[in-house]
């Protein structure tokens, strides 16, 4: 065997290693475990930790952590060492099923959102056997969900697995209808497409914006951007190669297959796409990708940026999470085959689809939200606020004959006219491939484009999971009890075409008319975080989560609070950093700049030498230097003047400090582009972008 396959996932306690290492019976239980969901008894977890543990240390581990995802986005580790002190006073290596099952992390520091007072701080870990533990920095890394003691979930893993769940039962219902009796199981999938940001260090730390907030505050637009479009796809330089290869193989051990890389439309800006697994073990796959991403650039004297906007004026770093539905036997539910008219099951899904994304915009807004990513959407290049989904010409004139009961014509394979009889004769993905769709069909699978590059995917899966399992139960429902099960189908997807084709958008929606359309269609457009967030603790959507058991009102109010402090707790963070950098950096920079002009504005008006150019340069800067002084006025009385109350200071950083903050970056922006380059305190755009 090549290299490349034997390192491909050595790091990982998967599959083949633990049929390898553990007793026949042993394994087959844990497997139950695994597909079926099945509770694991005791005895099996203490053979799974003494197999987990020989493995763990042959690879050179010396320690062991629980690895889960609190509510901060990323992921959190407490390292036990395997080696303990035995009676005789010698060391042992300590590691039992019930060091494997659950521990109790000092989680005190977690945002919890007022579910764990710090008098009973204590949370616990518990084992997630379907999710494989794996080797990171000589650690045996056991992944883990996070509860407090009261039994509130407080982490996105929790609910992601109850959504798992529930799409599950809701999708073989429709499935037994269909007769298929073999299936035991529906495994939501997904693949997440990852952007991201490289910046040599040393640039990097020269600027506390982006030490301190991920993202640039100031910067003036550079003589270039990226209205050439020469980057996308471009060559990828030596140095930047470099490192995705050295990513790659640390992936690859990590059994992540890291699949397509290539530079994306800004400069300095790339992807990677990995394949997709199904959603639990894609949300872990995700969290290592953006980890290896940051830990392996530094290896390089780069850093890896992924805030959602790092740079005004260019675009920001998305996240695309392709998602569908597979059977445990290998057939993925959205595949429309060879002929889409024919399949009822697939349009059926299409239709459950289709309802659940327009009945609940709201919460597909809601799962992306959050500072950082509303710089991002509805901005440059950029999928809108606005949710709507792409079908496809062939898809959506398909479910238009069927609401007007019209016969359907097939217009059959379209085949690409290159006019070179060498070229082999292609046939054309009948999708077609709508970029700017925030919801759009791509063949097989739905493409969810609004989350944001730093964001974990399983708030967005949570939520498409138990949408569509909900329109999926209703129809289920109906066709349960239908005389004839068939015509109810047809009936049921008519129905929801002429209720929900509202969402269905196949043009331009990066355009001034779609916004306009959209509010024509009564689509909801919730632009900022504070527009969004309060939605999500709505009677209907607490009810929505609630009945079905992924969220209790407890914890989706826990979540909402935190998401609303953390956008204050952000916006004051940036803004604090804009004052330190104008107030220590820029302005004693420029005064500088500014007295040196005015030496030469005077020696030549002693020397009796024309001195207007010098002059006009001065009274430029002297006059920037007044606006910066007054931006940051302006953006200290805003901060002081933050109200007391969440709700109120939420709607204060958007309404007052971050209008403040775009106007002291605009004072600042100006005085860049008049100043001496070597005066500027902190390297500017060309140098940041440019230099890789
Ligand atoms: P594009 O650039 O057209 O969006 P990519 O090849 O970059 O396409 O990414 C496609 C992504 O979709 C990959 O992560 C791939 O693994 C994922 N994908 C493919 N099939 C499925 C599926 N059935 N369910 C979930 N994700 C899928
Ligand atoms: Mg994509």
């Amino acid at each position: 065997m090549d290299s490349i396959t034997t390192n491909f996932g050595e790091l990982v306690f998967n599959d083949i290693v633990m049929r390898e290492r553990m007793p026949a019976e042993a394994y087959a239980a844990l497997k139950d475990t695994i597909r079926m969901g099945k509770p694991l008894n005791p005895d099996i977890a203490d053979i799974v930790a003494d197999a987990m543990k020989a493995w763990a240390i042959e690879k050179g581990a010396t320690h062991y952590t629980h690895w889960f995802q609190p509510l901060t986005g990323v992921t959190a580790e407490k390292h036990e060492g395997f080696l303990g002190c035995g009676p005789d006073g010698l060391p042992v290596i300590e590691f039992s099923g019930k060091d494997l099952i659950m521990s109790e992390p000092d989680a005190s520091s977690f945002p919890s959102g007022g579910l764990r007072p710090t008098f009973e701080a204590r949370g616990y870990t518990a084992w997630d056997p379907t999710s494989f533990a794996f080797i990171k920095d000589n650690t045996l890394c056991i992944p883990t969900l996070f509860f407090s003691y009261g039994g509130d979930a407080l982490d996105k893993k929790t609910p992601l697995l109850r959504s798992m769940e529930f799409i599950s039962r809701e999708s073989l219902r429709i499935l037994r209808l269909f007769g298929h009796t073999d299936v035991s199981r529906i495994i939501p999938t997904a693949g997440a497409e990852q952007e991201y940001f490289l910046v040599d260090k040393e640039l990097y730390d020269k600027r506390p914006d982006l030490v301190f907030c991920s993202r640039t505050l100031f910067g003036a637009k550079p003589p270039k951007g990226q209205e050439m479009e020469d980057h996308y796809y471009g060559a990828i330089s030596r140095r930047v190669s470099l490192f995705m290869r050295d990513l790659d193989s640390e992936l690859w051990q990590l059994g992540v297959f890291a699949k397509t890389e290539h530079k994306e439309v800004a400069p300095g800006q790339y992807e990677l796409a990995s394949i997709f697994a199904d959603a639990n073990t894609s949300t872990d796959h995700n969290q290592l990708v953006m980890e290896m991403m940051k830990t392996v650039a530094l290896r390089h004297g780069l850093v890896c940026i992924l805030h959602e906007k790092p740079f005004k004026g260019i675009n920001g770093s998305g996240k695309h999470n392709n998602w569908s539905l597979a059977t445990d036997t290998g057939t993925n539910l959205l595949a429309p085959g060879k002929s889409p008219k024919d399949n009822l099951q697939f349009l059926l899904f299409l239709a459950a689809i289709i309802k659940a994304v327009d009945k609940h915009q709201d919460l597909l807004r809601i799962c992306v939200a959050g500072a950082n990513n509303d710089w991002r959407l509805g901005g440059f290049e950029a999928p809108p606020s606005i949710v709507s989904i792409f079908l496809g010409d062939t898809l959506f004139d398909l479910l238009t004959s069927i609401e007007h009961k019209e016969e359907y014509e097939d217009a059959g394979d379209r085949i690409l006219e290159s006019g070179l009889c060498t070229i082999p004769r292609l046939r054309i993905d009948t999708t077609d491939r709508n970029r700017t769709s925030p919801f759009a069909f791509t063949g097989n699978k739905f493409e969810f484009r609004m989350l944001g590059s730093s964001q974990s995917i399983a708030d967005a899966n949570t939520v498409i999971n138990t949408i569509v399992a909900e329109s999926l139960a209703e129809f289920a429902e109906r066709l349960e009890k239908a005389e004839d099960f068939r015509r109810e189908a047809f009936r049921i997807i008519r129905h929801t075409m002429r209720e929900h084709k509202r969402i269905l958008y196949n043009g331009n929606n990066y355009s001034e008319e779609w916004v306009k359309e959209a509010e024509g269609r009564g689509l909801l457009n919730l632009r900022t975080t504070v527009d969004a967030m309060p939605r999500f603790v709505s009677e209907e959507n607490i009810a929505l989560f609630s009945e079905r058991g992924i969220y209790t009102r407890r914890e989706m109010i826990s979540r909402y609070d935190i998401s609303m402090e953390n956008y204050i707790k952000l916006t004051r963070i940036e803004a604090n950093t804009m004052i330190t950098m104008a107030q220590r950096m820029i302005l004693p920079a420029v005064i500088g700049y500014e007295t040196k002009i005015a030496d030469a504005v005077s020696v030549k008006d002693r020397l009796g030498v024309p001195n207007e150019s010098e002059y006009a340069l001065l009274r430029a800067l002297s006059d920037g230097i007044s606006a910066l002084h007054k931006g940051i006025g302006r953006l200290l009385d805003s901060l002081s003047a933050m109200p007391e109350d969440r709700s109120a200071a939420a709607a204060h950083c958007r309404d007052s400090i971050l209008p403040a903050m775009a106007s002291l970056r605009n004072a600042a922006d100006s005085l860049e582009v008049i100043t001496e380059k070597s005066a500027w305190p902190f390297p500017g755009y060309d140098e940041l972008l440019f230099s890789l």
